[in-house]
């Protein structure tokens, strides 16, 4: 018999890498009914994801000990920690580049001892080295894409041959950039870490060079890397066409929970919001999130929150309680005078969004998030900061046309009005707020086929399985 297939899935420690991370971990498993995984992030997230369990070589297990959890080490004690000092970013980065590669090393390597090899490494998009340490062992490895395949396109086309004309043009928002797939993408909207991060003095400087070696690892991969995207081929046709040249991209996505995944936050009462939701009719309420990293400050908050009420629509708005913490004045109470809303600190996204009351998600527009609403038929507000949030904005917008983009002010606030207006044109009455919801129930078929058994992503799914199967 042959051995089985085991697949090693190593990950950033932030929330929005981890849960698309976990669910394709149990996707696999699920595509192969004998396959192994073995699930490892930081001690410190993990330590978040299982609090119970004890940390020392913490070792879980899921799925029949199909799925076995085992951290490594980034290096510090409490991982990276939010400060004022603008170069704490860079120093955490440097600190999980060095002892992360170490540590994975020795995961792999123990994993053999044991009699438990891996035959295939996964991994996310800010560890590079992982690809290393599976190549000298032998190993092939899969880069897993978290954000659009159309963000890739972009990364990859600067790092080869577009870098000069955006730097060219970084004081020049406006100013339009083509690059093969892709829609004309205003320099504005390019990922923030192109436009903002390039100088080695801004605090995610590494964001930036880890992303240009992650594209020099892909090139150095023989004969050629494999890719997969937490996309659908729908979705993204003429992005996919453009680095399907020179990589083997697997579009697998929208990549959802299957039940029971771990995150590193501690959600709220689910009774409490459910039953809330319960009692509002279909497609009334405005959900808002801002993702697990975004931090809003006070007078956006209230601006926020005004328009909400002033919109005469019921709404569940999260703030996370490092957000609440975060506030200048953190005793009042941010929810003590809302009539139609309520605040909760962490929900269950996906159960929110699938429930029929939800008629809008204001939404930062993290990948995972605007892939949760296009699953879930949930029409956007998009209120995107940084990172890919931008393109994604443009791709909710322009490509799919299920969204609203909200405007800022000049000094980045999201006025009381701009939300007003926005969730009358995703939600109200008008020809184009009914075009926005048509759309969103498309894409929403659309989406659910390329999930669903021989859809677009399942097939790649096993065509990646099948091929890590074969090579054991
Ligand atoms: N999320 C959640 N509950 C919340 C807010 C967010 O489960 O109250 C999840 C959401 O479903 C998504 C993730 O957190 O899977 C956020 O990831 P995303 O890529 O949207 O944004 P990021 O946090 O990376 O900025």
């Amino acid at each position: 018999m042959s051995p089985r297939p085991h697949f090693l899935v190593l990950t950033f420690p932030f929330q929005g890498h981890i849960a698309p991370a976990l669910r394709l971990a149990r996707q696999l498993l699920a595509a192969a009914p004998d396959a192994l995984v073995t699930f490892s992030t930081t001690e410190v997230a993990h330590r978040r994801m299982f609090p119970a369990k004890p940390n020392d070589g913490a070792k879980d297990s899921d799925e029949d000990g199909r799925l076995e959890f085992l951290p490594f080490s980034d290096g510090t004690e409490a991982g990276y920690v939010r400060s004022a000092d603008l170069g704490s970013f860079n120093a955490y980065m440097a600190s999980f580049h060095a002892a992360g590669a170490r540590s994975a090393a020795e995961i792999v390597d123990a994993l053999a001892a044991r009699g438990r090899p891996v035959s295939r490494v996964v991994y996310t998009l800010l560890l590079p080295w992982a690809a290393d340490v599976a190549r000298d062992r032998g190993i092939p490895s899969a880069l897993y894409w978290i954000q659009p395949v159309s963000v890739f396109a972009i990364y990859h086309h600067y790092f080869h041959s577009h870098a000069g004309v955006v730097a060219d043009h970084l004081h020049d928002p406006s100013f339009v950039v083509e690059m093969p797939g892709l829609a004309p993408q205003p320099v504005g909207d390019l990922p923030s870490f192109l436009t903002d991060s390039t100088d080695p003095s801004n605090m995610f400087h590494s964001v930036f060079t880890t992303i240009r070696d992650l594209i020099e690892t892909l090139d150095k991969e023989s004969p050629r890397s494999t890719v997969l995207v937490n996309t659908c081929r729908e979705l993204e046709v003429g992005a996919l066409a453009a680095v399907g040249a020179h990589h083997d991209v697997l579009p697998v996505g929208p990549v959802l929970p299957s039940g029971g995944d771990a995150g590193i936050f501690k959600q709220d009462d689910d009774a409490k919001y459910m039953e809330w939701l319960d009692a509002k009719p279909a497609n009334s309420v405005v959900y808002v999130s801002f993702g697990s990293l975004t931090t809003v400050a006070r007078e956006h908050l209230e601006e926020l929150l005004r328009g909400l009420e002033e919109s005469g629509r019921p709404y569940l708005c999260v703030i996370r309680k490092d957000n609440k913490a975060a506030l200048a004045d953190a005793e009042t109470k941010v929810d003590e005078e809302l009539k139609n809303g309520i605040v909760v600190e962490w929900c269950d996204q996906v159960r929110v969004l699938s429930h029929a009351a939800v008629g809008c998600f204001v939404t930062h527009c993290g990948w995972n998030s605007v892939l949760e609403s296009l699953a879930a038929g949930v029409p956007m507000v998009c209120v995107p900061r940084m990172s890919d949030q931008r393109t994604n904005a443009q791709l909710v917008v322009r490509e799919w046309r299920v969204g609203v983009r909200a405007q800022v002010d000049d000094g980045g606030v999201l006025r009381a009005a701009e939300v007003r207006r926005c969730i009358d044109e995703a939600m109200g009455n008008l020809e184009a707020a009914a075009e926005v919801r048509r759309m969103a129930a498309e894409w929403k078929q659309v989406v659910t086929k390329a999930m669903g058994k021989g859809g677009s992503s399942d097939r790649n799914l096993m065509t990646f399985v099948d091929g890590a199967r074969n090579a054991v």
